[in-house]
């Protein structure tokens, strides 16, 4: 029985991150992947082929709507539906085969299969028992659907079936305005398809500031998405017409129905510990399926420790990443620490969505007192220069001292610009901080430096 320091079970962001930083400290470590490919839902099914998909959707959309205003007159560009599909295909292989090659340059051992914890300090995988003085659950999540709508990732589909149609539909319902509904939605409509969202709230993107959410829901009906918000789905049906969605209007009850080739449904995920064998080690589990962790991402049973969509918390990679390096860093003995305070979140439609720290919204429930400090990209050279000025971006800061304690972008490459807020709040930086730092000119980054001098005396191009 081979013998380990870390088995890591999962080989997505957070388990394959946690895999590496151990080995990289000195740690005999294994990491059980049952995929073909290591890199999880989000290399394979998830973030990377569909950033792959916005990108050259923004590209054709780029062709259509700016090339002839900046005097490029191409001959009219035709989309190649099964290339775009090969192309999406190289970005997942170029990423996944990276990681294999990352585990052997750092000596991982990938364990090829599906992992069962059986005992403390016991993974089997594909028959053969392995034994470890660590173990992490890294098992990431999977789609839900809701009660009354089945998917069959053909004409009712996750994200995974989502990317990876036969053809360019030429109507999508999209069961939830959430971050897989709009980003997917973006990609279809961009293409041609007549995309239509169906959202429970009265609003699109739960827990985003509200004024961007509303920026947002604009610009996407702008493009051609179509928002019917406080939708209740009540169910859906294959019918001649492609598939039927029954929702009911929560505001007056009224009951409708919308036919569409394909319907999306993007209502949440849920963890992903089918199999695992928890309850049988003992291992605590929450009412929602999370693994139930206390300090240090350790699981009610010694030795075990659980990362990333698998506990609670944002189901974001780079949050699971973060809790992969923190607990391979306190099983090597170092101090190995998370700061939720400063996870940024970006949704990759266009224009881009970024958010790190508080909302306004949780500010006043907080009856905390705070300036904003707002920006709009119509006063930024570089943006209006590359026709793509619609957004903003805001700070939050502390009314007496400063401090920054939120920042929200919605602007072009804004999933880039948040990041150097994220290192301002690490640092506990005031607005003053970010404002009095010189920016390139002409810069898109400008922008945040304005957002940040509009919290004190003033924005210069406001
Ligand atoms: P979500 O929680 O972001 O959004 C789901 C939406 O569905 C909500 O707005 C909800 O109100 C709505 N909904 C639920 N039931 C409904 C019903 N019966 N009728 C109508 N609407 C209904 O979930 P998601 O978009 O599926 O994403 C899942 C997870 O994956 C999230 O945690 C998300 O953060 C993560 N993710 C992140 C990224 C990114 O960071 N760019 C990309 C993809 C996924």
């Amino acid at each position: 029985m081979a013998e380990f320091d870390v088995i890591v079970i999962g080989g997505g962001p957070g388990g394959y991150v946690c895999a590496i930083r151990a080995a990289q400290l000195g740690l005999k470590t294994a990491c059980v992947e049952g995929r073909e490919t290591l890199g999880g839902t989000c290399l394979n099914v998830g973030c990377i082929p569909s950033k792959a998909l916005l990108h050259a959707s923004h590209m054709y959309h780029e062709a259509h709507d700016n090339f002839a205003k900046m005097g490029l007159n191409a001959p009219s560009v035709k989309i190649d539906w099964s290339q775009m599909l090969a192309y999406k295909q190289e970005a997942i292989s170029a990423n996944t085969k990276g990681i294999e090659f990352l585990f052997k340059k750092n000596k991982v051992e990938w364990l090829k299969g599906w992992g069962r914890i059986a005992g403390s300090g016991k993974v089997e995988v594909a028959g053969e028992s392995h034994a470890a003085k660590h173990i992490v659950v890294a098992t990431g999540s999977e789609s839900t659907s809701i009660p009354g709508v089945e998917v069959d990732e053909k004409a009712v589909v996750s994200s995974t079936g989502a990317l990876e149609l036969k053809e360019i539909p030429k109507s999508l319902t999209v069961i939830g305005a959430g971050v897989i509904g709009l980003e997917i939605g973006s990609v279809y409509s961009r293409l041609g398809t007549k995309v239509t969202v169906l959202e429970y709230l009265d609003h699109i993107t739960p827990g985003m500031d509200a004024e961007v959410s509303k920026v947002l829901e604009r610009l996407l009906n702008r493009q051609g998405m179509k928002m019917i918000l406080g939708a209740e789905v009540l169910g859906a049906n294959a019918g001649r017409a492609g598939t039927k969605v029954k929702y009911r209007l929560r505001k007056d009850g009224t009951e409708h129905s919308l036919d569409a080739d394909i319907v999306l449904v993007a209502t949440g995920r849920r963890p992903f510990t089918e199999g695992l064998g928890l309850a049988e080690a003992g291992i605590e589990v929450s009412k929602t399926g999370q693994v139930t962790t206390g300090p240090g991402l350790k699981s009610s049973v010694e030795g075990i420790y659980a990362i990333g969509d698998a506990v609670a918390g944002p189901m974001l990679a780079h949050k699971a990443e973060d809790e992969g390096m923190a607990v391979a860093e306190s099983i090597a003995g170092l101090a190995g620490h998370v700061n939720y305070d400063v996870i940024p979140s970006v949704i990759y439609t266009h224009p881009e969505v970024a958010s790190v720290g508080r909302t306004e919204e949780e500010l006043k429930s907080e009856a905390r007192e705070y300036k904003v400090g707002k920006f709009p990209f119509m006063g930024n050279g570089r943006a209006k220069a590359a026709l793509s000025a619609d957004g903003f971006v805001k700070i939050l800061a502390d009314a007496q001292t400063d401090r920054i304690l939120g920042c929200h972008i919605i602007g072009p490459a804004g999933g880039e610009l948040i990041h150097e807020i994220c290192v301002a709040m690490e640092f506990g930086a005031a607005a003053e901080d970010v404002a009095r730092t010189c920016h390139a000119h002409p810069t898109l980054s400008e922008a945040v430096r304005e957002a940040a001098l509009a919290c004190g005396d003033g924005a210069i191009h406001a």
